[in-house]
């Protein structure tokens, strides 16, 4: 079997902060991981910025000794990643971007910039050919392209759809445009409910396919006529407008691996990730709530695979907690379909030799 080097910098199950970047620090300074992407030129650091209320987002005292030791190789740095389907802070640019420096993701605390593109501009977004199974065409935020460098800062938790999300997940999903994080989702069309709708018209006017009308006293969404492009679901002011997420998961886990080859095409060779397998909850960064663990914190992992990054956190994340907690969490989602697609499309290896440091 073949296996590709991960680095394990292990941390006690409740650790604190500052033990946390005690741990990266020697991670960074042992692996030299970050040696591998260009001491020149721009680098995003793919993060996410959390949720208002979530407490599970990766603090900007640990990213900042990544950036900081990007921006002394020479490299520039900043921080990026894309707004939401959902209706929350970060589904537009400057609510987005205003919630990223709350949490603290400025250039004094956390080393670099937050970037949010406004991927409703289609100068600002790229379509990229995977060559997998579902996408054909895959539609990502331009300026991952335009970086000489990737970095991905993942926290790897549970996800309602997808098992369990990391680098994988921080790069398919994290790296679509609205439109392309849509797509990956299999019903492809929103959903209205209607009781939330005020029959405002708002969607209307912001389909460009003219596929919703009013009737009554909601919108109607035409399926055949519906692109898939999300632009309703910004436009909605209600939160009547929805995607169906608890459909499609293994499928969805196919796309979002076919997403994140498209993200890795735009940086081959050129890219680094860092899975931070600590405050393991059962949902995902996108909740805004603080969440208990479903498992004991196990340490921060690099490798230039994220296949085998996600991996070893799998597998390091079961053994901690003795069971298997993202099935209890979430019967009938099988997040391991998102490893072996990624695999099969040469994205990196499920095998893996795991280095402690
Ligand atoms: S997703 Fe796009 S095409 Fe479909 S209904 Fe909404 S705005 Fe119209
Ligand atoms: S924008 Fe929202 S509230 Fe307004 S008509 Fe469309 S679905 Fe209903």
């Amino acid at each position: 079997m073949t296996k590709s080097p991960v680095f394990f910098a292990p941390v006690t199950p409740q650790a604190p902060l500052e033990e946390l970047c005690e741990a990266l620090a020697r991670l960074l300074d042992k692996s030299r991981l970050l040696d591998r992407l260009p001491s020149s030129g721009r680098i995003a650091v793919k993060m996410h910025f959390g949720e208002e209320g979530n407490a599970g987002f990766v603090r900007p005292d640990l990213v900042r000794l990544a950036a900081d030791r990007l921006a002394a190789r020479g490299a520039e740095p900043f921080l990026c990643d894309t707004n939401t389907l959902y209706k929350g802070r970060r589904t537009r640019c400057e609510e987005h971007l205003v919630l990223a420096r709350e949490h603290g993701f400025t250039l004094e605390r956390a080393g670099a910039e937050p970037v949010v593109p406004d991927d409703s501009k289609p100068e600002n977004v790229i379509e990229v050919r995977p060559g997998g199974r579902w996408i054909q065409t895959a539609k990502l935020a331009r300026v991952f392209a335009q970086a000489q460098g990737l970095l991905g800062i993942a926290h790897f938790k549970g996800h309602l759809v997808t098992g369990f999300g990391g680098a994988l997940k921080n790069l398919g999903m994290g790296c679509a445009s609205r439109e392309g994080k849509l797509a990956q989702h299999s019903t492809a069309s929103p959903i209205v409910d209607p009781k939330a709708c005020t029959a405002c018209g708002a969607c209307v006017e912001a389909c460009p396919a003219g596929a919703i009308r009013l009737e009554g006293e909601a919108a109607l969404l035409d399926r055949g006529r519906c692109s898939g492009c999300a632009s309703c679901l910004a436009a909605c002011p209600f939160g009547a407008l929805d995607v169906d997420w608890a459909s499609g998961g293994r499928t969805l886990q196919e796309k979002m691996a076919e997403y994140a080859k498209a993200a890795l095409d735009l940086q081959k060779g050129r890219c680094a990730f860092l899975n931070f397998c600590v405050k393991i909850t059962a949902e995902c960064d996108c909740l805004a709530n603080d969440e208990a663990r479903i498992a004991p914190d196990v340490g921060i992992l690099g490798s230039e695979d994220p296949v085998a990054a996600d991996q070893a956190c799998l597998d390091l994340a079961l053994k901690a907690a003795g069971s298997d907690v993202f099935q209890a969490a979430h019967p009938g989602r099988d997040g391991s379909r998102q490893l072996a697609h990624a695999e099969s499309l040469g994205l990196g290896w499920r095998g893996y030799d795991l280095l402690r440091v």
